[in-house]
């Protein structure tokens, strides 16, 4: 059965012959890890046969390439980087991946090593400058969480604007909530340094719906482009039903962006179609793809 299609809900125009050099469409997404997904989410809406590799990478990669081209495309519970890699390549993107220092997944069954943070980039647009990653710090501690910030150059206009893409601690309570703060002052704190006033896109799996102090943490720098677009957050990003728990809807994913440099002209509408908790037999992550199309100020 196809999934029910998703529309552009387009906030402003661009002008035709301005898109090619100034606008930027990013995907945000967390795939699930196959060996997370697999082992230990018990998810009540996917059979095993779902939830088999074979089955979900080609459902994966589909849910990019529907899309493309995008310019950028930020991905997180990354734990078969070479796959999408070499999906990807030979339709004109390249790839950087930063695994988490002590993955979960190097403990389960089947594991194909490390999860962790990706960036691809259209590589007729862009020219990679550098790329970093850090260790996420708590109180000067480094945490398990991991942030990857490439800097490109616009082939086109030869701008230059930092990209990354993260994924902070999960799970519920005011402890793992005061964490994640930390975690998104430390994030802050090492955009500023590696980036300064460069345009700046910040992708994420935060773990954190818009209640959470981290939330305002990052507001008070950058603005959402969900936000921006509909007036508020969507109401989740992220819907699931696990044995023995109760079913939930969150909001935990988000486009953040330097507001002086983009204004945001289109997003993916996250809700229209969606029946049933996911992953299912016809969507493979718990977590809805982000695409936000901004164009560069
Ligand atoms: P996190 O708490 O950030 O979670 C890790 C992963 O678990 C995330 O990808 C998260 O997904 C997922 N997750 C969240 N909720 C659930 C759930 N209810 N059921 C299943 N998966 C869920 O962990 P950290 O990465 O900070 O660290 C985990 C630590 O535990 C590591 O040090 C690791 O080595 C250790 N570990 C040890 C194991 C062992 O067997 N010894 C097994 C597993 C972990 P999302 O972000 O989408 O919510
Ligand atoms: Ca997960």
């Amino acid at each position: 059965i196809p999934l029910p299609s998703r529309k552009f809900l387009h906030i402003s125009k661009s002008e035709e012959n301005k898109k090619e050099t100034s606008q930027l469409t990013v995907m945000q997404w967390n795939i699930l890890s196959q060996a997370i997904g697999y082992n230990c989410d018990r998810f009540e809406t996917c059979s095993e046969a779902d939830l088999q590799w074979q089955s979900r990478k080609w459902k994966i990669l589909y849910e990019i390439v529907q899309y493309l081209p995008l310019d950028i495309i930020c991905l997180q519970e990354v734990d078969h980087f070479w796959f999408l890699e070499s999906m990807l390549k030979p339709v004109g993107y390249e790839g950087k991946f930063i695994p988490k220092p002590d993955s979960p997944c190097y403990y389960l069954e089947g594991n194909t090593g490390p999860d962790g943070c990706a960036i691809f980039y259209n590589r007729s647009r862009f020219t990679l400058l550098s790329t970093s990653s850090r260790v996420i710090q708590v109180y000067d501690c480094p945490s398990n969480q991991v942030i990857l910030i490439c800097k490109f150059k616009c082939k086109f206009s030869d701008k230059v604007i930092c990209v990354s893409s993260t994924h902070l601690k999960a799970r519920k309570g005011p402890i793992l909530s005061c964490l994640r703060d930390e975690q998104g002052k430390d994030i802050l704190n090492q955009l500023q340094s590696e980036c300064g006033s460069i345009p700046t896109i910040l992708a994420g799996d935060f773990n954190a719906d818009p209640s959470e102090p981290v939330y305002k943490t990052m507001r008070a720098k950058f603005s959402s482009a969900y936000c921006e677009a509909l007036g508020e957050e969507p109401s989740f990003t992220n819907w699931t039903k696990r044995e023995k728990e109760e079913e939930t809807k969150q909001t935990l994913d988000y486009i953040f962006f330097t507001r002086e440099h983009f204004k945001v002209q289109s997003v993916l509408d996250l809700q229209e179609g969606l029946r049933q908790p996911i992953p299912n037999s016809q969507y493979p992550s718990d977590h809805l793809s982000l695409i936000a199309s901004f164009t560069m100020c």
